[in-house]
């Protein structure tokens, strides 16, 4: 069973009983991944009677064809009156269920890959022009991996700017609750065979937290404990270790942000320890043993997670202890933490090494009450004060727009691959996957707007002849296409003319089996226009218009203007006074600041500096300095010890030297749109203090010391170093 570094197939080969080959050689048989003998073969332990395991031709007694998750889900399931020989292999087990699932994502991902070679996505322009020049074969980008396959970047992404929708609607959420799962929990402990751990029953692990996941979100949506919930987001996650949990993003309706309503939902305190035996008992052994922060850093465990190079704490445990709940700048909640003076109460902990150490409130991570005394395991619970903050956690839990960008630089036909090499898999992810329970939950759900300019909408494709033709025909109709005609259809143009195309799913439905816009029944559903670039010309107008527009019953009819037909959406954005004083570029802006992080506003910002020829870009810098180094600002305050002001224009001058390198491949710098030049001085004082910095940076500090350097010896040495790291050479010095 030869596994090859790099390469991620992993095949049996079998040596075939007297049977030699030309040259004298024993003939090698190798089984693929989707052969029924590759199970039994490869896990001779578990299978030692031979057993077929799944194959392409698996029928179930129905005679219909099953797939492969659809298998190991009815192999691992347990039966009244036979153990599950399965659940009694240990290790073995998790290997086993890791690499079935690794079979089932390969023959999805074979899947795509065959496809991709043939469904092509094009511009409706370019698959009209190529039936008539009877070259299709040869156009048509390559789609790879797409926004449909879970896990993958495309995927991710579009799970963030679903969850930015939300915030866009709503405003920011009221809460943010994280739900981990306690695998010595008495449910599990319940269900284990005698001499088993928890983590030999990924299956078991899984769906017991999904049970859990789901009772507490109906707690919160259907009971509505904190209040009547309008929309939520609930993402699941899964340590390195194995054990599932969950990210919840809640949106209250009418939540009053006050002392007295904070207190009621969410505690950050140990509560009394009661009597022995009594319920009070169990609750303050619950808040102790679940909800306490390390202890970490010089009193308690110097190797956790959290602990700085400086000893402090990251999540800046412990707190200060506070008499009363204040909800400070910025609505940032300081919840009551009394100290012992002031009645609060204290406990002792553990701590490996320490032993007992005597705790008290400073160090309890907020939690609710009720849902800890149901639940019984970590459920930190906290408000969330800005929207910012969930930018952050959103970014952070979707992992979403870091990774993109580094897959944009990669070759486009290699996402396959690369989302092989980098993904991770653990037992208890294999089998989340396998039993197809959910990752990402938005409720509302988000329906994704699509844009195009007349004659231009994305079309996938078959790279034939025909295929081209049907896909012509088929995608005649579009979501924005029938939007038009719902706006002149005599039903339900009274409707429809209300609403602008963002806001259509208010009030409709979009059937894509029939491609039309049908009058709403029920429920809610929230549109998001799919953002475009600036730097895209017609349709960045396009998208403007809609947005400022109602009832438009056809492109022509967007770019009329008075009665006049303008020749170009820009032109009618123009006539409306969309464009005055860079309005649009503050929107544009405003918007991005709204969903991106700061490098992608900066990308943006330089962009409309580039292309767009905003008429004041110093207004529009001054305006989004702050969010444009949001970034940097994070980081220089952790690392200096310098008054505001002195980080502030710190901060500023980094935003300036990130600009400046922007501009630079453009042949332009911040001095061409009247943006002051960075102050060399100050980078390379502020770099010296810090080693983890943005490479950007790091390249203007390189530059400069080029320049700086007068001695003839040190040069003599930095030059040999730098060219030897330039030329990629290893070299000794
Ligand atoms: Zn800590």
């Amino acid at each position: 069973m030869p596994t090859n570094p790099g390469n991620s197939e992993r095949t049996v080969v079998c040596s075939v009983r007297q049977s030699q080959t030309e040259n004298g050689k024993d003939e090698l048989q190798s089984f693929q991944a989707y052969h029924r003998a590759y199970t039994p073969l490869a896990y001779p332990i578990l299978f030692p009677k031979g057993t077929d395991g799944w194959s392409m031709s698996t029928k179930n007694i129905d005679d219909k064809p099953v797939t492969l998750t659809a298998y190991v889900r009815f192999h691992l399931m347990e039966r009244l009156g036979s153990e599950n020989y399965l659940h009694r292999a240990g290790k073995l087990y998790q290997q086993w269920i890791t690499d079935e699932w690794a079979r089932a994502e390969k023959q999805r991902l074979d899947f795509i890959r065959r496809n991709q070679l043939k469904l092509r996505a094009n511009l409706y322009k370019c698959v009209r022009e190529s039936t008539e020049d009877r070259n299709v074969e040869s156009s048509g980008r390559m789609v790879v991996l797409p926004a449909s396959y879970c896990g993958s970047d495309r995927w991710y992404h579009r799970g963030y700017k679903n969850a930015m929708a939300l915030v866009q609607k709503y405003g920011k959420p009221t809460f943010f609750l994280t739900q981990t799962f306690d695998v010595n929990c008495p449910e599990v402990k319940a269900e284990l065979k005698p001499g088993q751990s928890p983590y030999d029953r990924p299956d078991l692990l899984c769906r017991i937290f999904n049970l859990k996941r789901k009772a507490l979100l109906d707690d919160i949506t259907k009971r509505g404990i904190f209040g009547e919930c309008i929309a939520y987001v609930s993402v699941v996650e899964f340590q390195k270790r194995g054990a599932p949990h969950s990210h919840n993003l809640i949106w209250i309706k009418d939540f009053e942000m006050t002392s007295q309503n904070i207190d009621n939902v969410i505690s950050a305190e140990i509560p009394p320890p009661g009597d022995e035996g009594s319920d009070d008992r169990v609750f303050h052994d619950l808040v102790v043993k679940q909800m306490i922060h390390g202890p970490c850093g010089r009193h308690g465990n110097m190797r956790l997670g959290c602990v700085q190079e400086d000893g402090t704490c990251k999540r800046k445990y412990p707190w200060e202890f506070t008499p009363n709940t204040v909800i400070g700048e910025d609505n940032f909640p300081h919840y009551r933490r009394r100290s012992p003076e002031e009645g609060g109460n204290v406990a002792k902990k553990y701590v490996r090494g320490k032993g007992l150490i005597e705790i008290d409130n400073r160090l309890v991570v907020p939690y609710s009450p009720y849902l800890l005394k149901k639940y019984g395991c970590h459920i930190n619970m906290e408000y969330c004060h800005t929207v910012v903050s969930v930018k952050y956690l959103f970014l952070y839990h979707f992992k979403g727009e870091v990774m993109v960008t580094v897959v944009e630089d990669r070759h486009k036909d290699g996402e396959i691959e690369t989302y092989i090499t980098r993904r991770y898999m653990c037992a208890c992810q294999a089998y989340w996957r396998t039993a197809e329970f959910v990752t990402i939950e938005i409720k509302p759900s988000v329906l994704q707007l699509p844009l195009h300019l007349p004659e231009e909408q994305t079309v996938t494709y078959e790279a034939t002849q025909s295929g081209a033709r049907d896909a012509l025909a088929r995608n005649a109709k579009t979501m924005m296409s029938e939007y038009f005609e719902a706006n002149k259809c005599p039903e339900r143009g009274a409707a429809a003319r209300l609403l602008k195309y963002e806001d259509f799913t208010d009030s409709f439905v979009w059937n894509a089996k029939d491609k039309r816009w049908n009058e709403r029944q029920r429920g809610t559903q929230i549109g998001r226009m799919v953002s475009i670039h600036p730097g895209n010309g017609d349709i960045f107008y396009l998208r403007l218009l809609l947005k400022n527009k109602v009832g438009a019953t056809s492109f022509q009819d967007l770019q009329t203007v008075d009665g006049e037909e303008l020749p170009t959406f820009k032109a009618a954005c123009v006539a409306l006074e969309l464009c005055e004083d860079d309005k649009q570029w503050y929107e544009t802006m405003e918007e991005a600041v709204q969903i991106s992080v700061p490098s992608v506003i900066r990308d943006l910002f330089c962009s409309i500096l580039l292309n767009c020829q905003p008429t004041d870009p110093p207004g529009l810098l001054k305006e989004f300095s702050a969010a444009m180094s949001e970034d940097y600002a994070r980081k220089r305050s952790e690392i200096l010890n310098l008054t505001t002001e002195e980080i502030q224009s710190i901060v500023y001058n980094d935003l300036l030297i990130a600009l400046n390198k922007l501009f630079e491949p453009h042949g332009n710098s911040n001095a061409s749109f009247d943006i002051e030049m960075p102050d060399k001085d100050m980078a390379v004082n502020a770099i010296v203090d810090d080693t983890e910095y943005d490479p950007s940076a790091q390249d203007f500090f390189v530059e400069n010391i080029e320049l700086q350097i007068g001695n003839k010896e040190q040069s003599k040495i930095f030059n040999r170093v730098k060219r030897s790291v330039d030329s990629e050479v290893g070299d000794l010095i």
